[in-house]
């Protein structure tokens, strides 16, 4: 059980906001902030005391972190008043966050920060140090329970209620109103899409928590929500913010395979994140696109692929964040493909959706709960071009060379000194020249060295090995083996020491076995009028870990491309073209094996 104390205007109201919150075990009224002991109520409210009316919250923290409670109380107040909440007005009806330990108090300015990347406007919560609570006079102690019909009134009287819960929705320029309504219905993806990404998520590798930031949760919820509004069952946006849910079998279809779709919910932490502001260019003309007023432009010289995407219709950036297409718009084609599927009544097997955390920092599959998510086959939809489905990825392992030198006064080293970085210079000399990612294309692998450090008492080389074959792949780490041995055979034993790690396998090998993934991935772009193809990717996906965790799971693309920076960008008609592959392929696996 842990206790933490906010203020949030009107006592009565924001007590009865919170009360009953899945987690909360109690909401007290009183007065904090100030340095008066034992403060009354008329006191108070003449802003006599300093105090502002505050509640202090009891809550099962197995049940609802600080962070989510932070969520509930900012959704339940107007962060941007400055000068009391709703009709309350004064110094004692001021928002604040009383943070008991750093913790808390980096979580709230940590949510104040994504607020004001989110709208743009300064929120004029307080957050100060926890002093003192003291609790109101019995009258006033869970008065929404003893008056419901006076606080009804007082909530609808105040404006709070008309307020709470809007912040999370994000402004949206009426550029891209005008376009989706125009469009109407059919861009529900694209309205879906803009609304995510102004929710930031970016993950961080730097800590080994789960999530890798608590922001992710903003559209963890709101993905759950969202799935519960469609009509899934047992949703969860679990511990480690990983979302699930499921869509029963249609009467009759209970024997087809449960089919799922995994979309990662965090962006890279590469580049800002925060504050996306999309803009939509119609009609695209082939050339080049000025991002806002960043200086940045998007060019068909550094993006060939802009050429075929005349006459279609881009989002873009400003310039000054990522856009979060990776792979937010792979969330918004799931939901709006399951949407409209359950919508026309088609019959279907079971549909399994998930939402991953932390992706882009590598650790999307750590967490994955195979058996929950419960589907037999799934596709990540999280490529690039829409034409492409990717099912094979390299094998891949990290190989760590620590090389331990003899150092010797210089002038007298002749036969004795051992310099450890002259040694780890020799060993990379010893890999084939030609094998790196500069040199390297399609199924081609390659030693890739990522950092290097040494002087004469020791060095250290780090490498990624990756290759599409399995074979090439263990002949890779031989070869590091006999290099290995090579050394330590030349200047002694212990001189050099290597470390081989595998990270992931090509999910080739699993899919070899379900190959119907792959040709009904492309019979069903090919009849939403794709000229599909596969691709492999020089790299790994959260699918590969999936599959061989039991789940065999290729990659859909998502018609989002340049990912990962500020010139990152979607093609509407491809994520249209996206919902299509998605509903298609439940189709054929709704009568898969009939
Ligand atoms: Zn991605």
């Amino acid at each position: 059980m842990r206790t933490s104390y906010f203020a949030g205007g009107c006592f009565w109201c924001i007590c009865g906001a919170i009360d009953g919150t899945p987690g909360v075990i109690s909401v007290v009224s009183g007065y904090s902030g100030g340095d008066e002991a034992d403060p009354v109520y008329e006191d108070v409210k003449a802003q006599k005391t300093g105090h502002r009316e505050s509640i202090k919250v009891v809550y099962d923290e197995s049940v609802i972190s600080y962070g989510q409670l932070l969520d509930v109380f900012f959704d339940n107040i107007d962060p941007f008043d400055a000068e009391g909440q709703f009709i309350d007005r004064g110094r004692s009806y001021t928002t604040a966050v009383f943070f008991a330990n750093e913790e808390e108090r980096e979580a709230a300015e940590r949510k104040i920060a994504g607020i004001e990347a989110e709208t743009g406007k300064k929120v004029r919560v307080a957050v100060e140090p926890f002093k003192s609570f003291y609790e109101a006079e019995e009258r006033h102690i869970d008065f929404h329970k003893k008056n419901p019909e006076l606080y009804e009134r007082e909530l609808e009287e105040s404006g709070r209620k008309k307020n709470s819960g809007g912040l999370r929705g994000g402004t949206e320029t009426p550029e891209i109103v005008k376009f989706t309504e125009k469009k109407g219905k059919t861009m529900d993806a694209v309205k879906r899409f803009l609304e995510y990404v102004k929710i930031a998520t970016q993950s961080d590798g730097s800590n080994d928590r789960t999530p890798s930031s608590e922001i992710q949760r903003d559209l963890g919820t709101k993905l759950a929500d969202e799935l519960i509004r469609i009509g899934a069952e047992n949703v969860v946006c679990d511990e480690f913010c990983y979302v699930y849910g499921f869509f029963p079998a249609t009467p009759g279809f209970e024997n087809a395979p449960a089919l799922g779709f995994i979309s990662h919910m965090d962006t890279a932490p590469d580049f800002n994140g925060f504050n996306v502001n999309p803009r939509i260019v119609e009609n695209y003309d082939g050339g080049d696109i000025k991002l806002g007023d960043s200086g940045r432009v998007l060019s068909p010289k550094n993006f060939p692929h802009l050429e075929s995407k005349k006459g279609k219709t881009l989002i873009v950036t400003d310039g000054t964040s990522l856009l979060g297409g990776d792979d937010k718009a792979g969330a918004a084609e799931i939901l709006t493909a399951v949407d409209e599927l359950i919508k026309s009544g088609s019959p279907h097997g079971k549909i399994c959706v998930a939402f991953t955390p932390d992706e882009e920092i590598g650790r999307g599959a750590d967490k994955f709960d195979v058996e929950r998510f419960g589907a037999k086959y799934a596709y990540t939809v999280d490529g690039g071009d829409v034409t492409e489905m990717e099912y094979e990825t390299f094998n891949a392992a990290a190989a760590v060379f620590e090389v331990h030198g003899f150092n010797v006064h210089p002038g007298a080293a002749k036969d004795t000194m051992i310099n450890a970085s002259l040694v780890a210079m020799e060993i990379d000399s010893m890999l084939p020249p030609k094998e790196t990612p500069r040199d390297t294309t399609g199924y081609e692998g390659f030693f890739h060295l990522c950092s290097m450090e040494g002087n004469v008492e020791k060095a250290r080389l780090e490498y990624i090995v990756r290759d599409h074959s399995d074979e090439k792949f263990e002949l890779r780490k031989a070869l590091l083996k006999v290099i290995e041995a090579k050394i330590n055979q030349k200047y002694g034993e212990g001189t050099a020491v290597l470390t081989v790690r595998d990270q992931y396998r090509n999910m080739e090998q699993v899919i070899r076995g379900e190959f119907h993934l792959v040709e009904n991935a492309l019979a069903a772009m090919r009849e939403t009028g794709l000229e599909a193809k596969t691709q492999p990717v020089r790299g790994g996906t959260d699918g590969s870990r999936l599959s061989f965790m039991g789940l065999p799971c290729p990659n859909l693309g998502t018609g989002v491309y340049a990912m990962h920076g500020p010139y990152e960008h979607a093609v509407v008609e491809e994520m249209l073209a996206s919902v299509e592959v998605i509903k298609k392929l439940i189709g054929k696996y709704s009568v898969f094996g009939k």
